[in-house]
């Protein structure tokens, strides 16, 4: 079974503007995927379907087997989202922010704690445990979100432009922590407008341009036919 699964997506807002105008994409399992392409291309559109920010005009998605319609809250367990913003409460110290959005999925007080501790450490933000989360640096708040996106151990990670505003040295160590979760199985998504960054760490990519992918393929053959 496919990770994702998208047939004939469309979504038009409310004021008008076609952001996607038919889009078909699938996603292996184990994947690290980038859905590369300019600004108002219809990325951020595309993965708030899929995770249920964005209602979707037509077209069918699937997650996992599980349709996006029929089984809502299913494929919502399924995901972890990073979106740009930093959207966390900022006047919770940072474990609390890992542990309660574990309490969000259902988890256990005393899972969530593992959880978050496991994470924290991985991360490098178990020393700041107790800080509060408005306190880190950028770099820091930007791991404080993946750790929270990973709380409940989703089989699908996707993270909206990981490295917008990051610089170069702490984009090489958010690669390296990305990579490694991959490798322990879980599927990425992200989306990007640096085509270097969908080359240090995906396997295959869609090109997207206005509402429609205008490329479909593995690394590899992209960077070969440049
Ligand atoms: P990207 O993530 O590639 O920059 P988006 O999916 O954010 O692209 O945007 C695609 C198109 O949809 C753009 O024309 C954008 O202006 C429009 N759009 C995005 N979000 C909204 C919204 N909430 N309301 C109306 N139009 C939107
Ligand atoms: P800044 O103050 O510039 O935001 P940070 O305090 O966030 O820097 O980062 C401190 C160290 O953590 C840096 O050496 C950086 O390479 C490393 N780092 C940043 N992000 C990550 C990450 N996602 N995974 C692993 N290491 C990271």
């Amino acid at each position: 079974t496919p990770a994702v699964e998208i047939h004939n997506l469309t979504k038009t807002y409310a004021g008008g503007a076609e952001a996607l105008k038919g889009i078909d994409l699938t996603i292996e399992p184990g994947d690290f995927f980038a859905l590369l392409g300019p600004n108002g291309a219809g990325k951020s559109t595309t993965i708030g379907v899929l995770c249920s920010l964005v209602n979707k005009t037509s077209g069918v998605v699937k997650v996992f087997g599980h349709d996006l319609d029929q089984d809502r809250n299913w494929v919502k367990m399924q995901i972890g989202i990073v979106p740009q913003e930093f959207n966390f409460n900022q006047f919770e110290p940072v474990e609390e922010v890992v542990i309660n959005q574990g309490g969000f999925y259902g988890l256990t007080r005393k899972k969530a704690r593992e959880r978050s501790e496991h994470l924290l450490k991985q991360l490098g933000l178990w020393e700041k445990r107790k800080s509060m989360s408005r306190q880190l640096s950028g770099g820091m708040k930007r791991r404080l979100m993946i750790a929270r996106a990973l709380v409940h151990e989703p089989r699908l990670l996707i993270l909206d432009e990981p490295t917008a505003g990051v610089d170069i040295e702490l984009r090489r160590g958010m690669w390296q922590f990305l990579t490694e979760i991959n490798e322990q199985g879980t599927t990425i998504i992200l989306t990007t407008h640096y085509l270097e960054e969908a080359e240090q760490l995906c396997r295959n990519i869609a090109i997207i341009n206005e509402g429609r992918i205008i490329e479909n393929t593995n690394m590899r053959a992209l960077l070969d036919s440049v």
